[in-house]
């Protein structure tokens, strides 16, 4: 039997992330994805002829320095440096275009407020002071509060107090107040404009089962920001996938080994101790370590089996809110849909987004939905919510043809040319997140990013620092702090705690 000092378990991009800085520290390591290709979510895949997509998440970028340690520019990742608008849709066609030089985004804002064209570069300001605060929070060890506490693991959490109490105190107080605040409550310190705000907030709700009103989505916008680094998302030449090919081909240089078409079905314990794991096909596998990149629900109770864990333990892992309420929806065109290029959001009011929610909310597919629509090419990419992983009636197996009807009608609403421009459609339902890209409830985060599942508290109170009660046994994955999104946070910070 092959042995290896680590085996990670999903090359979705944390997992790759972690197998190439462990490869670069000499480590022999072996990266299993049950997939046929790498990336996770983070992946650009064919569904059919000149059908390409981005298929779940569009855009984004690792955190630069990542980039530059793993030297992905040299596999051939290309990051775009000029960024697309954000655009918000309305009735009149006379779109909210934040644009990325902010004296034109400003210029397009004063058709709804005065005031609050004059607070945008204000506002820019604070949110880059924000997103300094969110990176380096994800980039801390969190301490295991409130298991075997010591001083010294506190000190990431007092680092992160100086770095904060360092964007000057009243900056400082903004982002402590935002973080339970809700989004429209954030939104409303600096716009009076509900055209205005409801853009701005609608990234409080992005990838989250909660609503405008929804305490926290104060920091799930101030997360989103600054995981995006604004509002708009980054282009990736080639598409997102390439930051997965590029991760790969540096994990293979460094001397490590990925397997594709590789589920784990069970991580081998003995005596509360993980040495290697066992394949759906049977085929064992011994390891030093194991670090799981999977969500925490998957790992812990399928992977590891709660028959090995402490039942206070298991309690809190099946506690765990995993609400996945996003939908895909792909519409391949002849070109002429008439959507402009950018990030483009129907989030028209706070109140709308809101009502998008309530269907979340009731276990039903939003009539009103929010979008947020990419194109590229031909192909028109439609990010839905909301559409509730458990439905109340009806089944994901005939319930993807509503929330394609619904999208396509909410947009031919603006876009009256898209209707008759489509030639070939692909609907990714909340149970498509979970049976092909192995999301535990079509939860993208691998768990809600709320105030009680964030930090310290992520994935549970007590097992925050990618330990976990199983030796040996890592988690790295969005389930743990410094994910979700993709930045690779999580994917890097378990190297700096494995033994
Ligand atoms: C539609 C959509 C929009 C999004 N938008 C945003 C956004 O705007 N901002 C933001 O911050 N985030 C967003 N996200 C979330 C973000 O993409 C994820 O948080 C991130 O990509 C997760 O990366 P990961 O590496 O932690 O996990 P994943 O990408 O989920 O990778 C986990 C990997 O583990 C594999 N795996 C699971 N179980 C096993 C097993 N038993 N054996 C072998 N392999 C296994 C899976 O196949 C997968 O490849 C979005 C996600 C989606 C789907």
């Amino acid at each position: 039997m092959k042995t290896y000092d680590t085996i990670i378990i999903g090359a979705g991009h944390n997992g790759l992330v972690a197998a190439a800085y462990l490869a670069k520290k000499g480590k022999k390591v072996l990266v299993l994805e049950r997939r046929d290709m790498v990336g996770g979510q983070v992946v650009t895949e064919s569904f059919g002829e000149n059908f390409k997509v981005d298929s779940l998440h569009a855009g984004g970028t690792l955190r630069p320095d990542i980039i530059k340690h793993l030297n992905l520019a040299s596999h051939g990742l290309v990051v775009d440096t000029v960024r697309k608008p954000f655009i918000s849709l309305q009735a009149d066609s006379k779109h909210l275009v934040f644009d990325a030089d902010p004296a034109k985004a400003a210029e397009s804002i004063k058709r709804f407020s005065e005031k609050d064209a004059a607070n945008w570069i204000p506002f820019l300001d604070f949110m880059n002071k924000v997103s300094r605060f969110v990176h380096s929070a994800n980039a801390a060890i969190m301490p295991r509060l409130p298991k075997g506490f010591n001083a010294s693991e506190g000190m990431a959490l007092a680092k992160l107090g100086i770095n904060v109490r360092m964007l000057g105190g009243k900056n400082m107080m903004r982002i402590i107040r935002g973080i339970p605040m809700t989004a429209d409550e954030f939104v409303d310190e600096w716009f009076e404009s509900d055209i205005v705000k409801a853009a701005v907030a609608s990234l409080g709700l992005h990838g989250f089962t909660l609503g405008a009103f929804g305490a926290g989505t104060g920091y799930t916008l101030m997360h989103n920001w600054a995981n995006r680094g604004g509002m708009s998302h980054v282009s990736v030449q080639g598409g997102i996938g390439k930051i997965s090919e590029a991760l790969a081909g540096a994990v293979r240089l460094l001397g490590g080994e990925i397997r594709t078409n590789a589920e784990v079905k069970k991580v081998v314990i003995k005596d509360m101790r993980a040495s290697g794991v066992v394949l759906s096909n049977g085929e064992e596998i011994s390891s030093g370590n194991v670090i799981s990149a999977a969500d925490p629900k998957h790992t812990f109770l399928s992977l590891v089996g709660a028959m090995e864990l402490p039942p206070e333990f298991v309690w809190n892992v099946q506690s765990i809110k995993m609400r996945g309420s996003v939908a895909k929806v792909h519409l391949l065109t002849d070109g002429k849909h008439g959507i402009p290029d950018g990030t483009v959001v129907v989030a028209p009011s706070i109140k709308y987004l809101e009502k998008a929610y309530d269907a979340a909310k009731y276990h039903q597919i939003s009539e009103k939905p929010y979008l947020e629509v990419t194109t590229s090419g031909n192909v028109v990419s439609i990010h839905f919510q909301f559409a509730a992983y458990k439905l109340k009636s009806g089944d994901w197996k005939t319930e993807g043809a509503k929330v394609e009807k619904i999208a396509m009608d909410t947009l031919a609403e603006y876009f009256p040319d898209l209707k008759p421009s489509i030639v070939n459609r692909k609907v990714l339902t909340p149970l498509d997140l979970e049976t092909t890209y192995g999301l535990t409830e079509g939860d993208l985060n691998h768990g809600q990013l709320m105030l009680d599942q964030f930090m310290f508290m992520r994935p549970i109170p007590g097992w925050s620092n990618h330990r976990t009660p199983i030796d040996n046994l890592y988690l790295c994955g969005s389930g743990v702090h410094g994910g979700g999104g993709v930045s690779g946070a999580s994917g890097r910070n378990v190297v700096k705690v494995l033994k």
